[in-house]
């Protein structure tokens, strides 16, 4: 991805560096050839060539570009989860995906984890972005996901014969488990996302107290792709599953949704990092009848909600580590809902906006492998930067108001945002 080339001064506006600390009232943020060079008060700024570019934060926030720890770019708003895999050909889906980067992208998240993909339509998106084909978050990419056979994510009944190789690679065993890993080392991803534990969505034999893989198969996973500098995550809702998950190695859990005292103590252990994705359950019980989810679903969903909430609650109460994700692309969770989660963390979960703030810019970046160049506003990190007129520290609602963005930028270059296209390159 293309860099800004000479100096970008951007003033007038608080400073939030994505550390966590007060934001500094009349900050400044100094870019130079698309990397940070000072961040902090504007008295102390050095002096900038005369031809720099000047941005007006108009009083408002600069801050770090979001990171979207959960994104599935593959996932364009389904009604029912069938769609996900079969409605479309792969041709149709990667436009799709494209379309949806772009949104992500208008949106603020200026970095994005995949959660898993279609076919590998997120390893190739990831690399038409770094090359400036179309716009988007910087990708780390996912593929297709790993579940045990008979599991959440194995529903295209037998005499389709059509398994769930576009969207899946199904398991039984070790050895499958290691070669569906072999899989995706071929197809270049980055990190192993599989399916320890079922969900509320399949109420009938996958609920959110059952488990999809055995350790054995997790075990395996994780020892292929560690070996190959693959990185392993897992949906995990059922305690066992996020024990399993842990013992077994993982780098980072999703959902982590019924933590006890035994596996928090594990999670700390090892640091790893949870991205509970919590508004898609608010919004599947709001919105669930009228999308024909059924009353076990919803109850289900009522029930991962406040577990999950309860759990982030601990895990940062503890020290822990949250990403910021949100599983959006469902009819009733769409894309560009993104920054509901971060209202509904500091509404519903009880969070301060900072901390949230801090969740979904440098924990995201560290959750994507990349926190010693995006994530915070500090000297030499890339200038991912955000500017937005107004003030998320009092009021997270705004990151949900696209009109207030004066920039969103990515290396220094403005890629969306009120002010796209003033800025000379
Ligand atoms: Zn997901």
């Amino acid at each position: 991805m293309k860099s800004a080339v000479g100096t970008t001064v951007i003033a007038n506006g608080q400073l939030v560096d994505g550390n966590g600390g007060e934001p500094i009232p009349d900050g400044c943020l100094v870019i130079e050839h698309g990397r940070i060079v000072f961040a902090g008060e504007r008295d102390a700024a050095p002096t900038v060539p005369a031809d720099a570019t000047r941005l007006d934060a108009r009083g408002g926030t600069i801050m770090p570009g979001l990171v979207e720890a959960h994104f599935h770019p593959t996932y364009f708003n389904v009604a029912a989860l069938e769609d996900l895999d079969i409605k479309y050909p792969v041709e149709y889906v990667t436009l799709l995906a494209s379309a949806n980067a772009k949104l992500a992208l208008e949106c603020g998240y200026t970095a994005a984890r995949s959660g898993g993909s279609l076919f590998n339509i997120d390893v190739w998106l990831k690399k038409a972005i770094e090359e400036d084909l179309v716009p988007g978050p910087r990708l780390a990419a996912s593929g297709r996901e790993i579940c045990g056979a008979g599991g959440l994510m194995d529903w295209n009944p037998e005499f389709r014969k059509i398994g769930m190789e576009g969207l899946i690679l199904l398991v039984n065993g070790a050895d499958e488990a290691r070669k569906a890993v072999r899989k995706l080392v071929k197809d270049g991803v980055e990190w192993v996302k599989t399916y320890p534990t079922g969900d509320a969505a399949a109420a009938e034999v996958n609920d959110h107290h059952t488990l999809c893989m055995t350790f054995e198969e997790m075990h395996a996973v994780v020892q292929t792709a560690h070996n190959h500098n693959l990185k392993v995550t897992g949906h995990c809702r059922a305690t066992a599953g996020i024990k399993n998950a842990l013992l077994a190695g993982y780098d980072s859990l999703e959902h982590a949704t019924f933590i006890d005292n035994e596996t928090l103590d594990l999670l700390l252990e090892r640091d790893v990092p949870s991205v509970p994705a919590l508004y898609f359950e608010q919004a599947s019980v709001e919105l669930g009848p009228q999308y024909g989810m059924s009353q076990a679903v919803i109850d289900g969903h009522q029930e991962t909600l406040e577990g999950g909430a309860e759990s982030a609650r601990r895990i940062l109460a503890a020290g822990g580590r949250l990403g910021m994700g949100g599983d959006y692309g469902f009819a009733w969770n769409p894309h560009g809902d993104y920054a509901k989660e971060l209202a509904f963390f500091v509404d519903y979960v009880g969070l301060k906006p900072l901390e949230v703030l801090t969740c979904a810019t440098r924990t995201g970046a560290e959750i994507l492998g990349r926190g010693d160049e995006l994530g915070t506003l500090e000297p030499g990190k890339l200038g991912d930067v955000l500017v937005v007129a107004g003030d998320p520290v009092t009021n997270i609602e705004i990151l949900q108001q696209r009109d207030l963005f004066l920039a969103v930028m990515q290396g220094g270059v403005i890629k969306a945002g009120r002010e796209t296209g003033e800025r000379k390159e």
